[in-house]
């Protein structure tokens, strides 16, 4: 998942505001003191009877937990921009001395993981890939087939980032994981293929290659 969509997931997670302020996403506000213009992920502008409340919503999707440096790093910015409030949303956590500097700030620190961030932007998730562990398998590659009077059909995607491949075969139960490049037989001899264009499945007893249920279609047309 890149960070932009990072971003956007925390800016959706607080999309609800809207009903109490106006909610404002990836803007450029003056610095206070140099007039540059300055980079705000979420900026929610809260309004009760003649006043306004604003606060700032920093997304920093970091590997590691968020430490002292960073808070400050969202302070000044919060502080530049006559922010009333900032908010910090991280997948990981954050040190002890972090959250000690942010409490005594009144900056709230939230925690939003990649798999929350995903199921808020991504409707045909399937699951976490558990491959590169940072994005999700999507599952839009499943189709079937006629095969002697039976239908043979599988469910099947690929990760978003690294592509790697879950095929989940019906016709004997099989669960596997392919990476990209790779193969793998099923139990009932499907032979399955993984590559960046998508899943390949070369189905032996017709020795055609067919790859998503467009070409499932076509397929069975031409039978
Ligand atoms: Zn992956
Ligand atoms: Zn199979």
């Amino acid at each position: 998942m890149k960070w932009q969509e990072y971003q956007d997931a925390v800016s959706e997670l607080y999309s609800q505001l809207d009903s109490i302020g106006t909610v404002s996403r990836n803007i450029r506000i003056p610095d206070k003191t140099t007039g540059q213009l300055r980079q705000v992920d979420t900026w929610v502008e809260l309004k009760f009877g003649d006043h306004i409340c604003n606060v700032l919503i920093d997304a920093k999707k970091y590997q590691e937990k968020l430490d002292i440096k960073d808070i400050e790093e969202v302070l000044a910015l919060s502080n530049a921009v006559r922010a009333n409030k900032a908010i910090i949303v991280t997948p990981i956590g954050w040190t002890k001395p972090a959250e000690i500097k942010a409490s005594f700030e009144l900056c709230d620190l939230r925690i939003l993981t990649i798999e929350e961030a995903l199921d808020l932007l991504v409707p045909d998730k399937w699951e976490m890939c558990p491959h590169c562990n940072n994005d999700c398998i999507v599952m839009d590659q499943s189709g079937f087939i006629e095969k002697q009077g039976l239908i043979v059909w599988w469910l099947a995607g690929q990760c978003r980032e690294c592509r790697t491949a879950k095929v989940h075969c019906q016709d004997c139960g099989g669960i596997y994981y392919i990476n990209i490049d790779q193969q793998v037989s099923c139990n009932c001899d499907h032979l399955w293929t993984c590559t960046n264009d998508g899943i390949y499945s070369d189905l032996y007893t017709c020795g055609r290659e067919i790859k998503s249920i467009d070409d499932t279609d076509q397929l069975k047309l031409d039978l």
